[in-house]
């Protein structure tokens, strides 16, 4: 456990809003005068149960309603960058959707405030951020959220690499917002999608085609998981890296066990991986135990994890000079 905690680690796939501490929860619940607003969450938060990822949602909602103004944007996003910080992260790229709260929040100053919390950390993490378009959305509010991350671009370039597709994986479809991640493309920001967490081998195979930068979870891909051979052949021939988030998957019961979590085929074709949290926060799991949980489910070695680690460096959407500066921290 100590190994993992003090190896430097890369994190690709956190969303702001599921990766709030009970603390920093707390403390938002202060700002906002509503320490009641923390019952419900105090069960959820201590105990990361296993639930459907229906309830998953549900508890998005909860958090939603805590960071509503800017203030509590940039204090969830400090929060979060100094956890991941002290777990030994030195690279992360958070991703969260532009949300406004009528009366009190703008989107774009939604995302400003995360920008602030970033530029104001002081400390040796690297932060980019990733946009994100919720599949229960419009699709002119995924073009509003290219808007958004190309305006921030221009003002601190390297801030924002990419977009990403997330949201309820039953909601939407992807044909509404691929002409976004078109345009995103052509901008030059990376793409990142979340695929295949409910079986859906037309969505999953039209991904595939696409090529995204990385693809999230590919839960439902793998002929044991409710997949075909077809759909896990593609993925293993594309070659593109999972971000692979073992608890996230187990609470949220896609997956039965770590054991037969798909992350054990990945590894075993030799596939390009990021071991991520998710949402550390709904999940009650650091990215440190995360890579303790693969060591034992695994059966993988200081070596192993330390390669998981390094290898990571290559899927960041930063560019080539960053990834050197990041490859010197594991000499
Ligand atoms: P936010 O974007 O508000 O910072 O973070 C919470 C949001 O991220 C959720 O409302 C949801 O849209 C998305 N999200 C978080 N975890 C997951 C996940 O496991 N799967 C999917 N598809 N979306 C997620």
């Amino acid at each position: 456990e100590d190994f993992c905690k003090r190896l430097p680690k890369i994190e690709l796939h956190a969303h702001l809003n599921g990766s709030l501490s009970e603390s920093t929860i707390q403390k938002l619940c202060q700002l906002e005068g509503a320490p009641h607003l923390f019952d419900n969450w105090q069960v959820a938060i201590n105990h990361g149960e296993h639930r459907t990822l229906s309830e998953c949602f549900e508890m998005f909602k909860a958090v939603h309603a805590l960071t509503v103004t800017p203030e509590a944007v940039k204090l969830a996003t400090a929060s979060v960058i100094s956890d991941f910080e002290q777990d030994g992260i030195i690279y992360l790229e958070l991703r969260s959707t532009p949300r406004e709260v009528e009366g009190r929040m703008t989107k774009e100053q939604y995302v400003d405030a995360i920008v602030e919390a970033i530029l104001a950390h002081q400390g040796k993490i690297v932060v980019k951020l990733l946009l994100s378009v919720d599949r229960r959305h419009r699709s002119d509010d995924a073009e509003h959220a290219l808007k958004i991350a190309l305006d921030v671009r221009a003002k601190h370039p390297d801030m924002v690499v990419g977009l990403d597709l997330s949201g309820d994986p039953t909601a939407g479809s992807l044909d509404l917002f691929l002409p976004t991640f078109v345009k995103a493309r052509q901008h030059g920001l990376g793409i990142v999608m979340h695929c295949g967490e409910v079986s859906n081998k037309a969505e999953v195979l039209e991904i595939l085609k696409f090529r995204p930068n990385r693809l999230g979870h590919v839960t439902c891909l793998h002929p044991d998981l409710g997949g075909c051979q077809e759909q896990w052949k593609t993925l293993i021939e594309s070659k593109i890296p999972v971000e692979a988030c073992l608890t996230s998957n187990l609470r949220c019961k896609t997956v039965p066990s770590y054991e037969k979590h798909h992350l054990r085929h990945l590894l075993s074709a030799r596939h390009p991986v990021a071991l991520s949290t998710d949402d550390k926060g709904v999940f009650c799991s650091d990215l440190s135990n995360e890579f303790h949980i693969a060591a034992k489910s695994f059966d993988l070695s200081e070596q192993d994890l330390r390669d998981l680690s390094i290898n990571t460096v290559d899927f960041c959407l930063a560019s080539q000079q960053m990834k050197e500066q990041l490859r010197r921290c594991f000499q």
